[in-house]
């Protein structure tokens, strides 16, 4: 930045580079678009964002995001128990139940191992999902995990790990977009993907 900016300009700017995705440019621009919205507006955005401090929570048992607790999906009796499907974040969840082809139940690690930037198993939640699967044991770990290079990482570690438990686990098919977010694969890809699933070695 060429010159010093205002010390609150600076502060949100600080806040919104930290968003995915986003540059100092793409920050600069949403600010400025803010500040011209209509009077009442700025107050609306951030009481949304003050909202989801107060409403969302991680459920205790999946360790996804949910305003009720356990999640709607947890508390479900219709969800089958022997199937736990293994995903890196709660929208994952979103893109997998659009599919329609899942009706087991979830476990979101929070990440995926990427130890350059710290982020070590102990970070993810692993030592829960071996917890529920010792209080509850299922049939078969889907890791719905998209192939990237932490993603692959994060699958061989877990399929080390599930090893001494007596279960199966599987992962997607290819065909998934490589390098790109679970979420935005299209629900077609998505379902033939969780149909070709196969077992993990
Ligand atoms: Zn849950």
């Amino acid at each position: 930045m060429p010159q010093k900016l205002p010390e609150s300009l600076q502060s949100a700017l600080d806040h919104f580079k930290r968003l995915p995705g986003i540059g100092p440019k793409t920050a600069l621009r949403f600010i400025f678009y803010l500040l011209k919205l209509p009077p009442g507006e700025i107050e609306k955005f951030s009481d949304s964002i003050r909202a989801l401090l107060a409403d969302v929570n991680f459920c205790a048992v999946c360790h996804g995001l949910s305003a009720a607790l356990p999640c709607p999906i947890c508390a479900d009796p219709r969800r089958n128990r022997t199937q736990i499907c293994v995903v890196a974040e709660t929208q994952d969840i979103y893109a997998i139940e659009a599919t329609r082809e899942f009706a087991g139940r979830y476990h979101v690690l929070g990440g995926l191992l990427n130890p350059p930037d710290g982020i070590i198993p102990d970070k993810l939640k692993i030592k829960e999902l071996l917890a529920r699967l010792a209080k509850e044991p299922a049939g078969e770990i889907i890791l719905a995990i998209n192939p990237t290079i932490e993603g692959e990482s994060t699958m061989l570690y877990l399929t080390n790990l599930l090893k001494s438990y007596s279960v199966k686990v599987t992962r997607l098919a290819r065909g998934l977009p490589v390098g790109g977010d679970l979420e935005y694969a299209d629900e077609i890809t998505l379902r033939d993907a969780l149909r070709g699933r196969r077992e993990m070695m």
